[in-house]
Parts: C-alpha cells; sequence; structure tokens
C-alpha cells in the first residue's frame, strides 16, 4: 500500500491527527470532488436535471456495493443511514407475538431500543447469546438458546465501543442451519474488513457510508438477500418503493429498492459510489491487514503508558481501540486531544448498557485508526496521552 500517495489523497492528514475512523474518516479527494461536481451540476442545471445525467454514476452505486459485498446489484438499496438500513429490514420482518430474537451484549444501541420497542408492542422475547472467555458472541452457545418460536438472529459484527469482531461467519452458519433469519450490523466493519455476505451467510446486512467506507455523511446502505427480500414488506413505502396500480391495489419493487426512499442525497449516493470505488481499486484484504496491525500497535503504545488501561475485548481484533487513563475522565481526554488536533472520540456506557455497565466502564476514549494513519502518528499520540 502507498500509504503517501493515500495521504497526499487525504489533505487533512497535513493538519489533523484523525483517530476518529469509527465517528466518521477522512474523505478522500476523488468522493470530496465527486460530491462538489454534483452540487455544481445541480446548481447549474437544476436537481432533477442533474439526476438524470448522473444516472450512470447512481447505478454504479449498486454494482460498486455488490462487487464490495459479493451481492447482486438487485440485492442492494441506497439508504440515508445505517441506523434507517437496519430498521427498514428488521421493521420489514413478519414477526407474530411470542417469536424470539437472539442477539448478543454488543448491540448497537439504537438497534436495541428497535428490539425493546418491538418486544413491548408485539410481544417479542429478547434472548442473549452469551460472550465466550474472549468476550464476543459465542456461536457455539446458541444452538442451546434456540426454541421452535427463535425467528432471528441479530448481531453486530463490530460494536462502536470496543476493537472486537464478533464471528460473523460461525454465527451465519448456525442460522443458516436451523433456518433463522440472519440481521448482521455490519457499520463498524464495513470498509475495514473484508466483508462477503454469502460466506457469512447473512440474509441482511446494514452500513453506513461516513465510518470506514470514507464516504459522505447521510449515507447508508442495505444488502437483503434475494429470496427474502420479495417476501418483505417495508414498514414505509413510497412511489418508489411501489407503483400505484389500481385504485386499490400497488406493487412493491421486486428488488431491494422496494427499501430506498424517492427523495434522496443524489451527491451522497455518487460520493459513496466513488468512496467503495477507492475501497475496492485499494483492496480490502490489504486495508484490513494494515488497519488491524496500526491498532495493534496502538494497543501495545497506549498499554506502556503508566495509568492506561485498555479495554478491547474478542479473539480477533479491528481498527477500533478504547482505553481510560487513571484520574481523567474520557471528556477531559478528548477535549485535551482535540485542543493538540488530535481527533478521537467518548463512548458512553448509556450508548452499551449490556457491554459497558457489567464491565463497570461509564465511559471510554475511543481512537479509531484507518490505513492512512501511520506508525509515527501513534507514536505522537501515545506520548501525547503520557504527558496529559
Ligand atoms: C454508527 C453505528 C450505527 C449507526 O450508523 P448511522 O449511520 O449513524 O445510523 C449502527 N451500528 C453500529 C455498530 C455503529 O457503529
Amino acid at each position: 500500500m502507498d500509504v503517501s500517495a493515500l495521504r497526499a489523497d487525504t489533505p487533512a492528514c497535513e493538519s489533523v491527527l484523525h483517530f476518529n475512523n469509527a465517528g466518521a474518516a477522512l474523505m478522500p479527494v476523488p468522493v470530496q470532488q465527486a460530491l462538489r461536481d454534483h452540487l455544481d451540476l445541480e446548481a447549474r442545471i437544476g436537481g432533477y436535471e442533474a439526476h438524470d445525467a448522473a444516472a450512470d454514476a447512481c447505478t454504479a452505486f449498486y454494482t460498486e456495493f455488490a462487487a464490495l459485498l459479493n451481492a447482486d446489484p438487485a440485492e442492494i438499496a441506497y439508504v440515508e443511514n445505517a441506523t434507517r438500513a437496519w430498521d427498514m429490514a428488521f421493521y420489514a420482518l413478519p414477526l407474530e407475538p411470542g417469536d424470539r430474537i437472539l442477539t448478543h451484549a454488543s448491540e448497537y444501541v439504537s438497534n436495541y431500543l428497535a428490539l425493546l420497542q418491538q418486544a413491548k408492542r408485539r410481544g417479542l422475547e429478547i434472548d442473549l447469546i452469551p460472550s465466550d472467555e474472549h468476550g464476543q458472541a459465542d456461536a457455539a452457545a446458541i444452538e442451546g438458546l434456540i426454541t421452535p418460536r427463535t425467528r432471528l438472529i441479530a448481531l453486530t459484527h463490530v460494536p462502536t465501543q470496543g476493537g472486537l469482531v464478533n464471528p460473523a461467519e460461525a454465527v451465519g452458519a448456525v442460522a443458516r442451519k436451523h433456518g433463522l433469519i440472519y440481521l448482521l450490523d455490519a457499520c463498524q466493519s464495513a470498509g475495514q474488513i473484508d466483508l462477503d455476505v454469502r460466506k457469512i451467510g447473512c440474509d441482511i446486512l446494514s452500513g453506513t457510508g461516513r465510518k470506514y467506507l470514507r464516504g459522505p455523511r447521510g449515507t447508508g446502505f442495505l444488502y437483503v438477500r434475494r429470496g427474502l427480500l420479495e417476501t418483505l414488506e417495508p414498514p414505509f413505502v413510497d412511489l418508489f418503493a411501489a407503483t400505484w396500480t389500481g385504485p386499490d391495489s400497488y406493487r412493491l419493487r421486486p428488488d431491494a429498492k422496494r427499501f430506498e426512499n424517492w427523495e434522496r442525497y443524489v451527491a451522497g449516493q455518487i460520493g459513496l459510489m466513488q468512496a467503495v470505488r477507492y475501497a475496492r481499486a485499494i483492496g480490502l484484504p490489504a486495508i484490513e491487514s494494515r488497519v488491524s496491525s496500526l491498532a495493534d500497535t496502538l494497543r501495545d503504545g497506549l498499554a506502556r503508558v503508566p495509568g492506561v488501561a485498555v479495554h478491547d475485548l474478542g479473539q480477533r481484533k479491528c481498527g477500533i481501540v478504547t482505553f481510560t487513563r487513571d484520574g481523567m475522565a474520557p471528556d477531559d481526554i478528548t477535549s485535551a486531544l482535540r485542543a493538540q488536533g488530535m481527533n478521537t472520540s467518548v463512548s458512553l456506557m448509556t450508548s452499551a448498557r449490556l457491554d459497558l455497565e457489567p464491565r463497570g466502564l461509564p465511559a471510554l476514549v475511543r481512537a479509531s485508526v484507518h490505513y492512512y494513519n501511520t506508525d509515527d502518528e501513534i507514536a505522537r499520540f501515545a506520548s501525547a496521552i503520557a504527558a496529559l
């Protein structure tokens, strides 16, 4: 990987040390350019007219994502963020009172809120997959929890609040064996881990544009397996998702676009398409190995600073590094770093109750690295933490 060229494509690398890639990564120049070009075109010729002129780039959105995920273009939808993408699929599932859902303590907060709401409203039951000795979802323990009423496994691949990578493929094997629907939140893994929906065996996968994919804010995507998607009635339909075929009838689109809206951020769709193209040109296996090796270096560097504790769980770890420092609140650490041009974020217990509360961690500093970060930045960061 030509890291200097990739940094040159990311001008902000000159002015900030960006370890907030799990929040929003820096967009590369081709993505910024695609956004600007489309906004300029809209200003020059009109929004609808610009959309027509950009038809090929919009179509490429589906083929790029299909190639990224080893899916079919008809299985891909463009949605405004990962939460709504996940919701569009989850709220479409035909779950009945008494049906049971399997999930894990690492589940993303907004997904868990939706599970709680629907459990209350529809009389569903939530069962927690236990963690293994590494703190990740224990795939081997799932079979013992499956009942005749179990319908769904909802899993977050990489939690927002820690570096662990859940064993998505092992969970997929159990889901397939028992005919359970498998909904995978890949929001933090898309763009940093090589994802293959056929290998993982998930039926549904959701993600966002702005995190490891380095796309624009306000963009997301959804994959739904063919064979399942035709059976799902989206929670909302509009004139794009469906055709009004008669006074009393409508017909849904046959493909995953039934989960989309008509009105959309077109520049964002094109920008995200460019981001996927950019990532694929570098290669996901190369990205995955560089990101995890930089994160390992960062964990080692932080662990050597007196008073610092690194909190990442998991047998396999990724680019997200979480830590605390004795005697200093995570918020104060993040602000002090921000003042020095170093970007990190804070993960709160209220966003990860089932994970951080039992571990007695009210808040963590999250430092998330991407392939354009360097060993030199990691060394500077560790020194800054030591000097706080
Ligand atoms: C950020 C995040 C989300 C939500 O993504 P949005 O695009 O903000 O809706 C969902 N799941 C995980 C694991 C996340 O980290």
